[in-house]
């Protein structure tokens, strides 16, 4: 049961009753729980055919680069690209669902934080025109986190600056040891910004800023939202300071040697 206390207030803004109702959410919560089950079943079910046909396109394009067949090569490593798209939407679901069931838990180990940052730019520099810049002075050196979630979280700030940057060519990423156990990563574009009193919001569950623009830029809507609980698991937090129309910093703070969960 839901309990709700609302007050009256007479003209002077005093509270002179209260109204109580309790509403039965049992039925509401089943529900929740339906579509979360049908979320995860869905994504794991669509997951299976989409590797077979990632692992096809991968053997056509080999084959037909082998060939010298240079536009029909082209064509494969298009459909590959977009396999991969539907592979990190699906993966979305998957750990949205993951979430939800309490089953994100991280495998830490220690790694380079500043080489996992080169190679998750690498990757991305290979599909954007974007230039993008690291600032790093070597000083964070080994950490002690989860390399595998970490880099989802740096990857996915970098593909949201990409997205969100249309009419800039630059992104700078920044990583530097704050304290002895803290680092701060930092990804900075000069795209379209986030309105002030949207700016805590889109760390929220399919939560997307709303406006002309939303349509032009794909998305669920989950990406931050999966970062934040994956840097909120890290004991870490996630936050960003942009100026609408000039473009946003998202930070993340991990420490350094994260204690076994
Ligand atoms: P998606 O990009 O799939 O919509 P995200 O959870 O990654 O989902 O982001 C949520 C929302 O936050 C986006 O829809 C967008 O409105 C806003 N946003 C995220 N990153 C940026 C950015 N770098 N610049 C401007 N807006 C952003």
């Amino acid at each position: 049961f839901l309990g709700r206390a609302i007050p009256i207030k007479d003209q002077d803004g005093e509270v002179v009753q209260w109204i109580g109702t309790c509403t039965d959410i049992d039925e509401f919560k089943q529900f929740q729980q339906q579509k979360d089950n049908f979320l995860g079943i869905a994504s794991h079910e669509l997951k299976t055919p989409l590797t077979s046909l990632k692992l096809y396109s991968q053997f056509l394009e080999k084959n037909l680069r082998k060939r010298e067949d240079d536009n029909n090569a082209v064509v494969a490593l298009k459909m590959d690209e977009q396999i991969n798209k539907l592979n990190n939407l699906i993966n979305d679901l998957l750990d949205v669902t993951k979430i939800q069931n309490g089953k994100i838990l991280l495998n830490n180990s220690d790694f380079d934080f500043e080489e996992l940052v080169t190679e998750v730019v690498e990757e991305q520099q290979m599909s954007t025109r974007h230039k993008i810049e690291v600032e790093s002075d070597n000083s964070v050196g080994t950490v002690y986190s989860d390399r595998h979630r970490i880099s989802q979280v740096i990857s996915n700030l970098i593909s949201n600056a990409v997205k969100y940057s249309p009419d800039s060519d630059k992104i700078l990423i920044t990583s530097k040891l704050t304290n002895n156990n803290t680092i701060l990563f930092s990804v900075k574009d000069f795209g379209i910004g986030i309105p002030e009193n949207k700016k805590d919001r889109v760390f929220e569950q399919y939560y997307r800023v709303s406006g002309s623009k939303e349509h032009t830029f794909p998305g669920l809507g989950l990406g931050l939202y999966i970062s934040s609980e994956i840097i909120k698991r890290t004991g870490g937090r996630i936050f960003v300071n942009s100026v609408e129309g000039k473009g946003s910093d998202f930070c993340f703070e991990i420490p350094k040697m994260n204690k076994p969960n």
